[in-house]
């Protein structure tokens, strides 16, 4: 995959990740491949690569690549997962997704969003990334049990859907807090028991639906 953006992913990865801590080597390896500036606006595609969240449509952003890094890498991913993404906005986090586990679904509540990100995966190969659309807030049960789930959008509480969703081992990461600040948080479960740890603090927008923010 050559493109002329290829050297302002690699000091991308080299700055804003290894430098701050993002250590594993198969997290770095997917950004410094997946190409960031096709699942922005085009008018956007310069700056797809700055330490920040840039907007989508529909009041919605692409988070920041720390970020992405940061919740990728808490999910412990080894290539053989089956992972559930809620909030797919423009898809990126899912082709990165996609570059580290076996199958990807990911939701998305907005149709225009769901569709682009769609267009985008399919254009790039990625077809182990399948696109729904529908409110996720409750996760996505056809598919469950999941060995990772990510929610990129920021919920009040940690649904209880998606903790029963979780395979035993599973990891479920997500910002959990109020509307303007939240806090990364990752559920393990072993069996019956969940462990819940607590990390970054973050800035996301709501999760909506049945198990989010419902105004
Ligand atoms: N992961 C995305 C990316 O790589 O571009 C960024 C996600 S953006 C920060 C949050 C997304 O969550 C928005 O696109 C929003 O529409 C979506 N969202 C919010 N509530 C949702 C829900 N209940 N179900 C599905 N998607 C939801």
């Amino acid at each position: 995959m050559s493109d002329s953006y290829v050297s302002a992913r690699k000091r991308m990865v080299a700055q804003q990740l290894a430098a701050r801590g993002i250590f594993d080597r198969r997290v770095l390896a997917a950004m410094r491949r997946v190409p960031r500036h096709l699942f922005v606006p085009d008018e956007a595609r310069d700056r797809a690569y700055d330490d920040n969240p840039l907007p989508i449509g529909q009041s919605q952003t692409i988070s920041q690549p720390y970020i992405v890094a940061r919740m990728t890498e808490l999910l412990a991913l080894h290539g053989d997962e089956k992972v559930l993404e809620v909030g797919t906005g423009s898809g990126y986090q899912a082709a990165v997704l996609a570059r580290l586990a076996g199958e990807v679904f990911t939701i998305e509540r907005h149709a225009d969003l769901a569709g682009r990100a769609a267009a985008t995966l399919r254009k790039l190969g990625f077809d182990n990334v399948e696109v729904i659309h529908a409110d996720g807030s409750g996760g996505w049960p056809p598919h469950a049990p999941y060995d990772a789930i990510l929610v990129a959008a920021a919920a009040p509480n940690v649904p209880a859907p998606l903790v029963d969703q979780l395979a035993d081992g599973g990891r479920l990461v997500l910002p959990v807090g109020d509307r303007r600040q939240q806090a990364l948080v990752r559920v393990f479960r072993r069996g019956e028991e969940m462990e819940r740890e607590t990390f970054t603090p973050v800035a996301f927008v709501p999760l909506r639906g049945e198990h989010g923010w419902n105004k």
